[in-house]
C-alpha cells in the first residue's frame, strides 16, 4: 500500500494522534484531511466563535505539518463524498479517523464505513483520541454507562495511563493531492472581541505554563469568579488541538492537589462523553424527565432576552452573561449560576440556554454543554435535581469582592461591595444614575414557582 488517508474532525494536532501514527505506519504517503462540511452547520456547530477559533486550528495544523514535510489537504462538501473522492485519486486503501461520540458522529461513521467498504477500502477507527477513556470501556454491572459520576470516577482514576504518543518527524503527501484554501479567522463575522487564539501551538503553550506556574493554587482557587484561575484549556480540548490523554497524563505525572483536582475536573469530561455516546437522544431530550411544563409566553420571552443581554438585575448572572458574550467562554462557575437562574429561579426550558451557550460559546459540544445543562436543570444526572444556586449567596461566596461583577458590568463599577451582590438596596436616585436594572424577578417568588412545579412544595 502506498498512500493512507488521516480524516481529521475534533482533533486537530499532531502530538499524540494515533490515527495520525497508524496512518504512518500503513503507508509511505498519507493524506491529512479536513473536510469543511455543510451538514455540520446545518446541525447548529457552526458559531461565528467557533468558525474563528476553528480558522486558527486548521492554519496551525497545516504549519505543523509543513514543518514535518506535509501540509493539510482541505475540501468542502459532504465528508463521505469527500472522503471517498481523495481516497480514489490517490488509490489509497486505508483511512484513518478518531471515534466520535455524538449521534452526528456515530452516523458519519457508519455512513463512511458502507461506503469505503463498498469500494474494497477499509476504516479504521481510534478510541482515545477525543477522551481519556473510550466511553463504553467502563461499565457498571448491568448497564451500558454510568448515570452517576462518583463511581465512574472511582474506576475512572484506576485506569492505567498510556504515554502521550510523540508527533510525527516527517508526514510525507502525494503531490497530487489538491486542497481548497484554509479559511482564515479574518473571513468570519461577529466574532467576540476577547476570543482567544486558537491551535495546537498556542494549546500547548497554555498546557505547559498552567501546569508548571498555576496548577497548584487551583484546588482553591478554581471557584473563585475574579481570580480566573482555571486552565482555559476547554476550546483546545474541544477542538482536540490538546490532547485530554495528555493533559491527564501530564498533570498526573506532576502530581499535587491542584492537578488531582484538574484531572478530576478531565474526568467530568468523559463522563458526559460515556452518558451521550450510550444516549445520543439526550443531546435534546430529557435524560431523566420531570415532567417539567417550563414557562412560556411574552413574560417568559422578556425574561429570557434579559437574561441573554444580561440585564436580570443580578449582578453576578448578567456580570457571567456578558463575559460571554465578550469572550465567547464563561468561567465554569458563572456556568452553572447562570444556568441555575435560567432553569430553576426562571422556569425555562434549559434547551433555551443550551441553544444560546451553542450561538457564542467556543467550547461547546453537544456532551458538556446540553449534558451540563440538564445537571443544572436536574433532567440530568445531579443526584440532587432539585437544588436551586441562591445568586446572592454565590456572588458573596465566589466573588466576596465584587471584582468579577465590576469588570463585566460596569453600570456597577464604582459600588462598594456588599451593593455590589445586591444593587436592589440602592436608592432611586443611584440606581438611575447607574442605569442597572431592577431584579426581574424576586427570589422568594421564583423559588416558589419551582418548588410548586416540581412538585416539592
Ligand atoms: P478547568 O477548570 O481548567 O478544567 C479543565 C477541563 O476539564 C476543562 O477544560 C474541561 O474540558 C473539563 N471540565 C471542567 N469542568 C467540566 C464539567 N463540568 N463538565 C465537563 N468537562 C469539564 N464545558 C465544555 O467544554 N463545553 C461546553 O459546552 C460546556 N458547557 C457547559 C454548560 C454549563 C451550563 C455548565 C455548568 C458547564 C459547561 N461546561 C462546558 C463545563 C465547564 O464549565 C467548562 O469545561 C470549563 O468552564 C472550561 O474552563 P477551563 O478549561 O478553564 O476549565
Amino acid at each position: 500500500m502506498t498512500v493512507s488517508v488521516v480524516l481529521f474532525t475534533s482533533d486537530l494536532r499532531v502530538h499524540d494522534h494515533p490515527p495520525l501514527r497508524a496512518a504512518l505506519r500503513s503507508a509511505p504517503e498519507v493524506v491529512p484531511l479536513f473536510v469543511r462540511d455543510p451538514a455540520v452547520d446545518r446541525a447548529g456547530f457552526a458559531a461565528p466563535n467557533r468558525l474563528a477559533f476553528l480558522a486558527d486550528c486548521l492554519t496551525d495544523l497545516d504549519a505543523a505539518l509543513r514543518e514535518r514535510g506535509g501540509r493539510l489537504v482541505v475540501r468542502h462538501g459532504d465528508t463521505v463524498a469527500e472522503v471517498c473522492s481523495v481516497v480514489r485519486e490517490t488509490d489509497a486503501d486505508e483511512v484513518h479517523l478518531a471515534a466520535g461520540h455524538s449521534a452526528f458522529a456515530h452516523d458519519r461513521e457508519r455512513r463512511l464505513r458502507n461506503a469505503l467498504e463498498a469500494d474494497g477500502r477499509r476504516l479504521y477507527v481510534h478510541d482515545g483520541v477525543g477522551t481519556v477513556v473510550p466511553p463504553g470501556e467502563i461499565t457498571p454491572a448491568g448497564s451500558d454507562h454510568f448515570a452517576v459520576f462518583t463511581p465512574y470516577h472511582r474506576r475512572w482514576a484506576q485506569r492505567p495511563l498510556r504515554a502521550p504518543l510523540t508527533a510525527p518527524r516527517g508526514v510525507s503527501v502525494p503531490d497530487s493531492v489538491g486542497s481548497e484554501d484554509i479559511p482564515a479567522r479574518t473571513a468570519v463575522r461577529s466574532v467576540a472581541e476577547g476570543l482567544a487564539v486558537g491551535g495546537e501551538r498556542e494549546g500547548r503553550r497554555r498546557l505547559g505554563s498552567w501546569l508548571s506556574r498555576r496548577a497548584d493554587a487551583y484546588e482553591a482557587a478554581h471557584d473563585d469568579l475574579a481570580q480566573d484561575a482555571t486552565s482555559r484549556l476547554s476550546p483546545y480540548l474541544h477542538f482536540g488541538a490538546v490532547s485530554p490523554g495528555e493533559a491527564v497524563y501530564r498533570a498526573s505525572a506532576r502530581g499535587g492537589t491542584g492537578a488531582e483536582a484538574f484531572v478530576r475536573q478531565l474526568c467530568w469530561r468523559d463522563f458526559h462523553h460515556q452518558v451521550l455516546d450510550a444516549r445520543p437522544a439526550a443531546s435534546w431530550a430529557d435524560y431523566r424527565p420531570r415532567h417539567d411544563r417550563w414557562r412560556q409566553g411574552e413574560r417568559a420571552d422578556a425574561d429570557l432576552r434579559a437574561w441573554k443581554e444580561g440585564r436580570t438585575g443580578y449582578p453576578v448572572v448578567d456580570a457571567a452573561m456578558r463575559q460571554l458574550t465578550h469572550e465567547g467562554w464563561m468561567h465554569n462557575r458563572g456556568r452553572l449560576i447562570a444556568a441555575s437562574f435560567l432553569t430553576k429561579t426562571l422556569y425555562i426550558d434549559w434547551r433555551e440556554g443550551a441553544r444560546h451557550f451553542l450561538d457564542l460559546l467556543v467550547d461547546a459540544d453537544v456532551a458538556n454543554n446540553q449534558l451540563n445543562w440538564q445537571w443544572v436543570a436536574g433532567t440530568g444526572t445531579d443526584t440532587r435535581p432539585n437544588r436551586v444556586l441562591n445568586p446572592v449567596l454565590q456572588a458573596r461566596r465566589y466573588d466576596p469582592d465584587g471584582d468579577y461583577i465590576r469588570r463585566w458590568v460596569p453600570e456597577l463599577a464604582d459600588l462598594k461591595t456588599p451593593f455590589v451582590h445586591e444593587p436592589w438596596r440602592l436608592t432611586g436616585l443611584e440606581r438611575a444614575a447607574g442605569d442597572y436594572p431592577d431584579p426581574i424577578v424576586t427570589l422568594a417568588e421564583g423559588l416558589e414557582r419551582f418548588r410548586h412545579a416540581r412538585g416539592r412544595e
